[in-house]
C-alpha cells in the first residue's frame, strides 16, 4: 500500500518516465520552501546543487543508466560530512564548517542516484531527545507545531512527515533516529551496529551511533538501507559480511495470515505504568491487528533492561566527552576572537562553541573517566551493559521480534521537559537497549491520539534480523494505514 510519494512510489514513476528528476526536485524545492519557515528542519538547503544532480540522473537514464534509486531526493542528518556542503551538528563549534568527504553512508546513497537537496537539523551533537538543543533552534512537529518532533534526528523526523522528501538519515545513539520517527508519525530504522558505516558521522559515542534511515514505509527503509549498508575498511567497527537484499522478504505473496509462525515477544517491562494510556491503547490495537495477521505474542523477561538508562548516561557522556575533545578551536571548530593565552583559548572557544546539553555531557563524562571514579561508574555501566544483552540473548530464544512503544509519550510540548534533563532522558527509555546491545530496531505508526499525535510501535530483533523486522512492519502497513496518514500542513 505504497503511495505515490514513497521512495519505491517515486522510483517506479520515474522509471516509467512519468516524472523526471528536475521535476521531482523542483516540486521537492518549492514544497521546502514553503515549510521551512514554519518547521525549521533544515539547515541546509542546496536548490543548485540538487537541481544539477537532478539533470545528471536524468540524463544518466536517458543512456539506460539505471542506478536503483536515481533521481529520488533526499536529505542527510547534519552530523553526516557532505562534500562540499556545510556540516555542523547544529552546533556553533561547527557553524560555517564545510565537510572535505562524503561520509561512507552519504557516499553509498549517491551511488544509488539519489539526490541531496539538503541537512536536516539536529539536537546538538545528537545529545538530545526533542531537538530543543540546536544552535539553529527548534525544529517544530509537522503534526502540531507547538509540539516537539522528538530527537536527535528531529530535522530529518520532520522533513519526511511533512512530506518535504521520501526518505533522509539519521543516527542513531540512544534512540534518535526511532524516537523522533514515533513522535513525527514515520518509520525510522536503526540496523545492527557495524552494519553501517560511521565513517564521516562525526562521532557522539563510537560504541552506540549506528547511521539509519527515516521513511513513510517499512519498504523504502529497506531500499534506503541497501544502499547504506556494506562493509567499509575506514570504519574498524564496520562488519564484512555478504551484502543483503533487504527487500527480500517483502516480495512473497501475502496470503491472510503472512505472519503466521512469528512469535512476538512481549515483555513485562515495556507496558508499565509509566505509559501514558493512549500510547498504551495504539500498541495494544496493534498487537490484536499482528494477531489477527497470524502471530502470537508471548512473554519475556528483560529484567536488566531497566537501567539501560542509567548505564547509556555514563557510557554515551563518557565517550561523548573523549569525543569532543578535538573541538579545540585548533585541531577542528570554532576559535574565540579574543583570548589571553593558550588555555584560556581553548577555555573560551569552548565555552563559547557548546552549548548547555553538550557541556553537562562533557562534564558527566569527564567525571565517570576521571581516576577513582572509572570503576565505580564506567566499568561498573559497561558490566550491566552485559547483563542487558544477557537478557535479550535469553529472550530471542522464546521469541522472534520483540514489541512495545517506542517512546512511553507522545510528542510533548516545547519547553515541557527542557529544564529537567532526567525527565527528557526517560523519553529514551524503550530505545536505549538496542543501542547497548546493538541489535537492529525499528519505530512504525501505529495509532494517533485524541488530540492527533501520532503514536510509534517498536519492532526490535536479534543482531542482523534486519530483514525480516522489515518485513513484520511492512505486512502491518499492508494491512493497517496509519503510515499513510499525512499531516494536514503537507496538503496545503
Ligand atoms: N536522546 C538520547 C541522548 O540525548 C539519544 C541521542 C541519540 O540517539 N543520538 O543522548
Amino acid at each position: 500500500m505504497s503511495g505515490k510519494d514513497t521512495v519505491a512510489g517515486l522510483a517506479a514513476r520515474l522509471a516509467a518516465r512519468e516524472l523526471s528528476a528536475v521535476e521531482l526536485v523542483r516540486d521537492t524545492l518549492a514544497r521546502i520552501e514553503r515549510l521551512q519557515p514554519v518547521l525549521n528542519a533544515f539547515v541546509t538547503v542546496d536548490a543548485e546543487g540538487a537541481l544539477a544532480q537532478a539533470r545528471a540522473a536524468d540524463a544518466a537514464r536517458a543512456r539506460g543508466e539505471v542506478a536503483p534509486l536515481a533521481g529520488i531526493p533526499i536529505a542527510h542528518k547534519d552530523v553526516l560530512m557532505t562534500a562540499g556542503l556545510g556540516t555542523t551538528c547544529s552546533s556553533r563549534m561547527l557553524d560555517g564548517f564545510v565537510a572535505p568527504y562524503d561520509a561512507h553512508v552519504v557516499e553509498g546513497l549517491k551511488r544509488a542516484g539519489t539526490v541531496l537537496v539538503g541537512k536536516t537539523n539536529m539536537d546538538e551533537f545528537a545529545m538530545g531527545s526533542s531537538n530543543e538543543t540546536s544552535y539553529y533552534g527548534p525544529v517544530k512537529n509537522p503534526w502540531n507545531t507547538e509540539y516537539v518532533p522528538g530527537g536527535s534526528s528531529g530535522g530529518s523526523a520532520a522533513a519526511v512527515a511533512a512530506r518535504l522528501v521520501p526518505g533522509a538519515t539519521g543516527t542513531d545513539t540512544g534512540g534518535s533516529i526511532r524516537q523522533p520517527a514515533s513522535l513525527s508519525g514515520i518509520c525510522g530504522l536503526k540496523p545492527t551496529y557495524g552494519i553501517s558505516s560511521r565513517y564521516g558521522l562525526i562521532a557522539f559515542a563510537s560504541s552506540l551511533d549506528t547511521p539509519g534511515s527515516f521513511a513513510q514505509t517499512a519498504e523504502d527503509c529497506a531500499l534506503l538501507l541497501n544502499a547504506m549498508a556494506g562493509h567499509d575498511p575506514r570504519d574498524a567497527t564496520s562488519l564484512d559480511r555478504p551484502q543483503e537484499d533487504y527487500t527480500r522478504l517483502l516480495r512473497a505473496k501475502a496470503g491472510a495470515t503472512p505472519l503466521e509462525g512469528l512469535r512476538i515477544g512481549l515483555p513485562a517491562e515495556y507496558f508499565g505504568a509509566g505509559n501514558d494510556p493512549e500510547v498504551a491503547a495504539a500498541i495494544e490495537a496493534a498487537l490484536a491487528e499482528f494477531r489477527k495477521l497470524g502471530a502470537r505474542t508471548v512473554p519475556v523477561a528483560l529484567p536488566a533492561v531497566k537501567l539501560s538508562v542509567p548505564v547509556y548516561y555514563v557510557i554515551a557522556p563518557a565517550e561523548a566527552s573523549s569525543n569532543l575533545s578535538r573541538f579545540d578551536g585548533v585541531r577542528y571548530g570554532h576559535r574565540a576572537a579574543r583570548y589571553d593565552d593558550l588555555t584560556d583559548m581553548y577555555r573560551k572557544s569552548r565555552a563559547e562553541g557548546f552549548g548547555a546539553e553538550v557541556k553537562r555531557r562533557i562534564l558527566v563524562g569527564t567525571y565517570v573517566l576521571s581516576h577513582g571514579y572509572y570503576d565505580a561508574y564506567y566499568l561498573k555501566a559497561q558490566k550491566v551493559r552485559r547483563l542487558i544483552a544477557n537478557d535479550f540473548a535469553r529472550a530471542w530464544r522464546e521469541c522472534d521480534v520483540i514489541m512495545g512503544p517506542t517512546a512511553p509519550s507522545p510528542a510533548f510540548r516545547f519547553g515541557d521537559k527542557a529544564d529537567d534533563p532526567v525527565q527528557m532522558y526517560l523519553n529514551d527509555i524503550f530505545t536505549i537497549a538496542a543501542n547497548l546491545t546493538g541489535a537492529p530496531a525499528m519505530s512504525i505508526p501505529c495509532g494517533f491520539t485524541k488530540s492527533g499525535l501520532p503514536i510509534g510501535l517498536q519492532v526490535q530483533g536479534d543482531y542482523f534480523a534486519e530483514a525480516r523486522i522489515l518485513e513484520v512492519a511492512h505486512r502491518f502497513q499492508q494491512a493497517t494505514d496509519w503510515h499513510a496518514r499525512v499531516p494536514a500542513m503537507a496538503n496545503s
